[in-house]
């Protein structure tokens, strides 16, 4: 697969390879986790979509893969992309299919939460491959660029263990909130409608954020965790999981306390999880896209890149509204400008996905 390093346009054969790839590969996983539903599925995610839904689902994406497949295979030069989907898919189809029977077991003591990865690679590489290839900010770089191993197993890593990285970043919240209801201090944001509710919680999310970010770029001790999503010298819409665990965890626990605390809907909180994993995704994407007077309001990927920038540094720590830096005194966004070089100066940080899980921890010392 990472031989084919032919032209990557449209009507070279490169897309459909990948699609076809993506789905085989992902209906494989999709019939491991329905083969092993006790163990590979999220608790939370179960009983969000039906068992039919998702048989139909695989049926499509098992059809799919067999023709951008054949579609590569018959475009390109080389096979291999074609070749690889087609094996997946018809791993699938020998492991039971669409028409697999689901015999749910009760709880296992662990479950992975491979549904849960299979369903973002499949819908985020989806959208944002082609829109990558349609509108490169940074054409040359490809969709396996440098690093792209590393982030790939960051994104991997954080979607299987989304239930133990939950549990991590919900004890100080529930903890708190137990012990101080928000009724008991007379706020009743529950009343408020569902839009303000969303508004509010993106607003207190951000300036907490905001604070929490802009420590780890302070503190001595706290910053070599923080290098590490600094450390990408490309930007793409895989880039933004490259993130040590320390903070991932110590970030999301402090943005979620103040949100419990006030005790906000769940619905409420639900929408606003959707939209920052959406957000923080699309604001690392490899497009050039100058939204105008909306960049004002809205961080987009200009914005956040300037935050990635070798040089200035410690700008744009909003994730949500940029003006919120703007009130702070650390916005940068210079006309319709892209910065030149992304990373941190000397490159300090290992390249590698298990050496920069153990680099702060080395460096503290
Ligand atoms: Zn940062
Ligand atoms: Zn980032």
């Amino acid at each position: 697969m990472l031989g084919d390093h032919g032209p990557q346009t449209f009507g070279s054969g490169w897309f459909s390879g990948l699609l076809g790839l993506i789905l085989g590969l992902g209906s494989f996983c999709a019939v491991l986790v329905f083969q092993f539903p006790e163990w590979l599925t999220t608790t939370d995610l179960r009983g969000a979509y039906s068992i039919d839904f998702m048989r139909g689902l695989l049926a499509l994406a098992l059809v799919c893969s067999f023709f951008f497949s054949t579609l590569n295979i018959l475009l390109r030069p080389s096979k291999k992309l074609g070749i690889t989907g087609i094996t997946f898919a018809s791993l699938a189809i020998i492991l039971g299919g669409a028409g697999i029977e689901v015999d749910y077991q009760g709880d296992a003591p662990i479950h992975v939460g491979l549904d849960w990865l299979v369903l973002n690679v499949v819908l985020l590489s989806l959208v944002f491959v082609p829109l990558e290839r349609l509108f490169p900010l940074r054409p040359d770089q490809g969709t396996f660029r440098a690093g792209w191993t590393t982030d790939g197993l960051y994104f991997i890593v954080s979607h299987v263990l989304v239930e133990l990285l939950t549990f991590f970043t919900l004890l100080p919240a529930t903890l708190v909130s137990q012990a101080w209801q928000a009724e008991a201090i007379g706020i009743q944001v529950k009343a408020l409608p569902l839009l303000a509710q969303v508004l509010l919680i993106m607003l207190i999310a951000d300036v907490t954020q905001y604070w929490v970010h802009r420590g780890f770029h302070r503190l001595r001790f706290a910053w070599p965790f923080h290098a590490i999503h600094h450390s990408t010298r490309a930007m793409d819409w895989l880039a933004g999981s490259r993130l040590h665990v320390v903070d991932i965890i110590v970030t999301r626990a402090l943005i979620l306390l103040p949100l419990f605390v006030f005790g906000f809907a769940e619905r409420a909180l639900y929408i606003w999880l959707v939209i920052v994993a959406a957000q923080a995704t699309f604001n690392h994407v490899n497009m050039r896209i100058n939204l105008g007077w909306l960049e004002q309001l809205i961080v987009t990927p200009r914005f956040h890149h300037w935050h990635h920038a070798v040089r200035p540094i410690d700008k744009n720590f909003a994730v949500h509204f940029p003006w919120i830096d703007r009130i702070f005194g650390t916005f940068h966004l210079p006309d319709g400008k892209w910065p030149d070089a992304l990373g941190i100066r000397g490159d300090p940080v290992p390249e590698e996905f298990t050496r920069q899980l153990a680099w702060p921890f080395r460096r503290r010392g």
